[in-house]
């Protein structure tokens, strides 16, 4: 049973001060330490009040691999958020049917919470290089600050380049993470090979991939 209340938590209550919102999208397929050292790091950055960490229903760019249950993703990032008092994981996306859009996402949460509330919608270095050609952009960019993470020498040029060609004003503002090469690729081809997963993403979910038989190889029929 889903409730409104594990999609959206409540902020915005003091009308007299701003309230700062961080939004980390993904697939989360599993989620792992690259995201919550991102989300993390994005909110001491920038002082965000909350993060919400949403997991996505039908992602947009991933429509030609098999990915795995939402209700299965959102559990693992239930799980991975459950000891940060800042973070919150959300059932908002999945919840949606159809494929998602960051643009209405972030439309529905501009019009839930009120205006002292804004927005920030945290990415990280290679999803940057791509939002000029997300769907609708420009809106993208009217409703939240971009918080892009980097690693320690990456060359952010390419990405501001690219947006300054765009034309559309974005507000981005860079921040630099450890360097980490962890992705939930990797992860999911370790598990399929027999190999460890360990201490790239928390043990809650390493628990929670073998009990649910996750990303293991299929076996043959027959
Ligand atoms: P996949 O390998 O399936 O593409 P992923 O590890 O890239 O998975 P996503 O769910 O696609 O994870 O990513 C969600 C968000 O997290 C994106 O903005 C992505 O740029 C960011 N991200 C993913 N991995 C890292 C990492 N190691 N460090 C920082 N940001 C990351
Ligand atoms: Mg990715």
């Amino acid at each position: 049973m889903s409730t409104r209340s594990q999609q959206l938590p409540e902020l915005g209550q003091d009308s007299g001060r701003e309230y700062r919102l961080g939004i980390m999208g993904g697939t989360f397929d599993p989620i792992h330490y690259g995201h919550l050292v991102t989300a993390e790091q994005a909110r001491e950055a920038l002082n965000l009040d909350l993060v919400l960490f949403m997991p996505a229903g039908s992602p947009a760019f991933k429509q030609d691999r098999t990915v795995t249950s939402p209700e299965d993703r959102y559990a693992m990032t239930v799980l991975a958020t459950a000891a940060n008092p800042a973070f919150y994981a959300s059932r908002f996306e999945i919840d949606r049917p159809g494929v998602t859009y960051t643009v209405d996402t972030l439309k529905a949460l501009r019009a839930h919470y009120p205006a002292n509330v804004r927005l920030y919608f945290i990415t990280g270095a290679d999803a940057i290089l791509d939002i000029v050609s997300w769907h609708d952009a420009a809106s993208i960019a009217s409703l939240a600050t971009l918080i892009a993470a980097t690693r320690p020498g990456y060359d952010i040029e390419q990405a501001q380049a690219r947006i300054a060609r765009s034309g559309i004003h974005f507000d981005v503002r860079y921040i630099q993470i450890p360097a980490l090469a962890i992705s939930s690729t990797n992860i999911r081809d370790r598990v399929r090979l027999g190999k460890s997963a360990r201490y790239l993403t928390s043990e809650s979910v390493i628990g929670y991939m073998h009990k649910n038989g996750l990303y293991r190889m299929p076996v043959p029929e027959g």
